[in-house]
């Protein structure tokens, strides 16, 4: 039986998909790739019910191995992805029909790999990005919460007419922009408005990077058509930072294909990347088929639409901010609207914590010093920079950051450091790789996919991450 290679459940996105995605990332550390591999990448979350996780193996030869060998290294896993101990349960999941344990209250449940079509299960009302195995879309991230201003104003316009229009108005639609200027909003923004306009409509998101590295996988198990399969019914198809793929060969002809079979269908695309197409390494095929559409490039706000984004955010953290200190702010950060999100959090944080009314003055105490920086004209930052930042931070040497030292807190540092440095500078991967003693590119994926599923649900380790990111960010 051909089966589909995504993780599918039966309730609405909830972030039991992303605490499995977790747990397997840790213990694919722990036990290491090579027994990763052969006996844990191919487990399945079949039911989640209160306090209790089973877990399927395709056969009882590696269930019955797994549970000896690995169920304390699993459950410890999952319970550092959870946040509280669950018991796991291993049962055999290949088979004519899957078990399916019913949802308890409030818990979604997984349904095994092998679920056999997913056509009838859209129609009963799964959430299409499943469909994709992708992120699903990220609710804050609409239309409505997205501020418009001089620096985004194009490519708000041509990302509403791509979800009011797919495939009729600008194809593909291509957005371009620095780090953290609302690339990634604006593409969830596309698919929540298309779906609320058509509630049919199959919108699959995924990055340039989850692409290559399912791209590459798929090699691997010789599973290729799975792989088309999966993004090829889409209706609309976000690429989120599409440079990943640039400049490889293999996997830019994939997505070629695929771009070609999507669009001459007059399915919506819509790209983005951190640098305009000409500035990417692509074929000229490439390159011109994107020419062919709308390009649209995201600046850095402008002062006036900081402080509407500040006001927009603090409206959505239910808190009002007096005038002067959103002026403050958005005259300290000027470049990165994710920084200056992070600067608003943990003011308000600070606030909450001390019971202190929102002032300038306490502003300046919370985020002057980190930020201060910013308005400094500086040279752009460096691995070097980020590695001595983070070791200081972490309590860890820099030499120890660039070893291979599996200790937690040495490996936790490395894997930030690795995050920073793709957050905040062009390097490439390899280039990562190099920077950090020579390791592998696929190292470097890996601990930046770790990191972004961790800071997700690890709220002291975001704070973290956006402080030493603004403590690092200065102005281009
Ligand atoms: P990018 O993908 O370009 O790196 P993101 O889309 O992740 O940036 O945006 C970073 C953060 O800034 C997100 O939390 C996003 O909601 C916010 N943001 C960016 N631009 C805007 C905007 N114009 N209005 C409201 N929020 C914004
Ligand atoms: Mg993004």
């Amino acid at each position: 039986m051909s089966t589909l290679p995504l993780l599918e459940f039966d309730l609405p996105p909830s972030s039991d998909q992303e605490v499995w995605a977790a747990a397997l990332e840790l213990a694919r550390e722990r036990a290491g790739q090579p027994t990763f591999e052969s006996w844990l990448r191919d487990l399945q979350p079949l039911s989640w019910l209160d306090g209790a996780l089973t877990v399927g193996a395709p056969s009882e030869f590696k269930r019955a191995w797994v549970e000896k060998k690995y169920s304390s290294l699993l459950a410890q896993c999952v319970e550092a992805a959870y946040g509280s101990p669950l018991s796991l349960t291993f049962v055999v999941s290949e088979g004519p029909a899957p078990k399916k344990t019913p949802a308890a209250a409030g818990r979604s449940v997984f349904v095994p790999r092998s679920v056999p079509a997913a056509a009838p299960r859209m129609a009963a009302g799964v959430p299409d990005e499943v469909l994709f195995d992708t992120v699903p879309l990220n609710d804050r991230y609409t239309f409505d919460t997205f501020v418009v201003g001089a620096c985004n104003r194009l490519a708000q316009a041509g990302a509403m007419a791509s979800a009011q229009r797919p495939g009729s108005a600008f194809n593909p639609l291509f957005l371009y922009g620095g780090a953290g200027l609302g690339k990634t909003h604006l593409m969830h923004a596309v698919g929540h408005a298309a779906k609320a306009g058509n509630p049919g409509c199959r919108v699959a998101y995924i990055s340039g990077e989850t692409f290559t590295t399912q791209y590459v996988t798929a090699i691997r198990e010789r599973n290729m058509d799975d792989f088309r399969r999966r993004f090829r019914a889409a209706d609309i198809w976000l690429v989120d930072d599409i440079q990943f793929i640039a400049d490889k060969e293999r996997t830019e002809e994939e997505f070629f294909h695929t771009f070609n079979a999507l669009r001459d269908t007059g399915k919506q695309i819509v790209l983005s990347s951190d640098r305009a197409p000409k500035d990417l390494r692509l074929d000229d095929r490439l390159r011109s088929r994107f020419e062919a559409g709308l390009i649209a490039d995201i600046r850095p706000p402008e002062l006036e639409t900081r402080i509407a984004i500040l006001q927009q955010k603090a409206l959505e953290e239910g808190s009002a901010i007096p005038d002067d200190v959103l002026l403050y702010m958005a005259d300290l950060i000027q470049s990165n609207i994710r920084v200056l999100e992070g600067a608003l959090i943990k003011l308000l944080a600070y606030a909450s914590i001390t019971s202190s009314p929102i002032t300038q003055q306490l502003a300046g105490d919370v985020l002057g010093s980190y930020f201060s920086r910013h308005k400094e004209e500086g040279k752009p930052v460096t691995a070097e920079d980020v590695k001595r930042l983070v070791a200081d931070a972490f309590g860890v040497k820099v030499e120890e950051i660039n070893g291979t030292s599996r200790t937690r807190p040495i490996v936790l540092a490395r894997q930030v450091s690795m995050h920073l440095v793709r957050e905040l500078t062009g390097a490439s991967l390899p280039e990562i790789g190099r920077a950090f003693g020579g390791k592998d590119h696929s190292t470097v994926v890996h601990s930046c996919q770790k990191i972004r599923a961790l800071l997700k649900n690890d709220l002291e380790l975001a704070q973290r991450c956006a402080e030493l990111m603004g403590q690092l960010k200065r102005p281009a």
